[in-house]
C-alpha cells in the first residue's frame, strides 16, 4: 500500500511523521474522510471545499492549489489499484518546538491516505442502530467552530466512549443549551409527519457532506426538508431517525435512550433516501 507523505509516495510501513509534529503533539491540523465508490470520488469537490475552509479558519497554509490536491488524491486512489476505498487526507502544521505556538512550524504536513474499505455490516443496516444521549457537550461554536473539521476529536472520542459504556451502537450529542446537534462523526436527521428535520450547524455540527447531499436529494424527490432546532423529546416522538456519514452513508436509528423509534425498524423515508442516494454514489463526483 502507498501512502502520499509530503510530497512522494512511500510504502504503508515507512509512512512516519515527526513525533515534533504538532498534529501529533497538540492535534493542530484538518482532515477529511472522503469515499470512492466504483472509481467515482464521491463529491470530491466539496470535501476539498471544507478542508481549505477548515485550514483557513485555523490559519493553516495548505502548500498546494486545489487543483494539484485533487490531482494528488487521484493519483493516490489510482497507485492502489482502489476501485471502492475510503481516502483520509491529513494536513498537519508540521514539525515545530515542543511549545504550542505555531510559529516554529515553517512546513505543514499533507498524508493522503487511501484504503480498501471496512463497510459496517449490513444487519446493521437491516435491523438500524441504538443511540444514547451522552454527558459530553458539542464544544460551542464560539469556543471551536463546529464546522472545522479539525484534528482535535476528543470531544467526539469522548461521546463515542459514553456510547460503549451505554452498551449502544452510536451517542447522541447534544450542545450547551440542550439541543440536540449530531453524532460522534455523522449528522442526524429525525423524520415527522413526512417532514425531514436536521439541526442547523451553528448549534454545533459540522456541515456533513452527506447530509447536504442528502438534502438535496430528499428536496429533488419532493419531501419537505428543515434545518431547526429540536431536543431529545422530538428525537423519542419522532417516526424515523438516521444519521448520514462518509461512512455510514444513511442509517436508521431505531432506539435512542432506550425508546423505541417509531415502530422499532428502519423507515420507509430512511430507506428511500438510503436507495437514492446509493444511486448517485457513483456518478456525483471525480472520476
Ligand atoms: N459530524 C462529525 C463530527 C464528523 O466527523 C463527520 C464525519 O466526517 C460527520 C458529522 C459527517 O460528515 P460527512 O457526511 O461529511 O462525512
Amino acid at each position: 500500500q502507498w501512502i502520499y507523505l509530503g510530497g512522494e509516495f512511500v510504502n504503508k510501513n515507512e509512512a512516519v511523521v515527526s513525533v515534533y509534529d504538532h498534529g501529533f503533539l497538540y492535534g493542530d491540523g484538518v482532515f477529511e474522510g472522503i469515499r470512492v465508490y466504483e472509481g467515482n470520488i464521491f463529491k470530491l469537490d466539496e470535501h476539498l471545499d471544507r478542508l481549505y475552509d477548515s485550514a483557513k479558519s485555523i490559519m493553516l497554509s495548505i502548500p498546494y492549489e486545489k487543483e494539484e490536491l485533487e490531482s494528488i488524491i487521484a493519483e493516490t486512489v489510482r497507485k492502489n489499484e482502489l476501485q471502492t476505498a475510503y481516502i483520509r487526507v491529513v494536513i498537519s502544521r508540521g514539525s515545530g518546538n515542543l511549545g504550542l505556538d505555531p510559529v516554529s512550524c515553517s512546513n505543514p504536513r499533507v498524508v493522503v491516505i487511501a484504503e480498501a474499505l471496512a463497510l459496517f455490516p449490513k444487519e446493521l443496516y437491516e435491523r438500524g442502530v441504538r443511540l444514547a444521549s451522552v454527558s459530553s457537550r458539542r464544544n460551542r461554536p464560539d469556543v471551536l467552530p463546529p464546522q472545522v473539521k479539525s484534528l482535535n476529536y476528543l470531544n467526539n472520542i469522548l461521546v463515542k466512549m459514553e456510547a460503549n459504556q451505554a452498551g449502544v451502537d452510536e451517542a447522541l450529542m447534544l450542545n450547551d443549551q440542550g439541543y440536540v446537534t449530531e453524532g460522534s462523526a455523522d449528522n442526524i436527521f429525525i423524520v415527522k409527519k413526512g417532514t425531514i428535520y436536521t439541526p442547523p450547524t451553528y448549534l454545533g455540527a459540522l456541515e456533513g457532506i452527506t447530509r447536504n447531499a442528502i438534502m438535496d436529494l430528499a428536496r429533488k424527490k419532493g419531501y419537505d426538508v428543515k434545518e431547526q432546532p429540536f431536543t431529545r423529546h422530538d428525537v423519542y416522538v419522532a417516526d424515523e431517525v438516521f444519521l448520514t456519514g462518509t461512512a455510514a452513508e444513511v442509517i436508521a436509528a431505531v432506539e435512542v435512550d432506550q425508546r423505541e423509534i417509531g415502530d422499532g425498524k428502519p423507515g420507509v423515508v430512511t430507506s428511500h433516501l438510503l436507495s437514492e442516494f446509493r444511486k448517485v454514489t457513483t456518478t456525483d463526483g471525480y472520476k
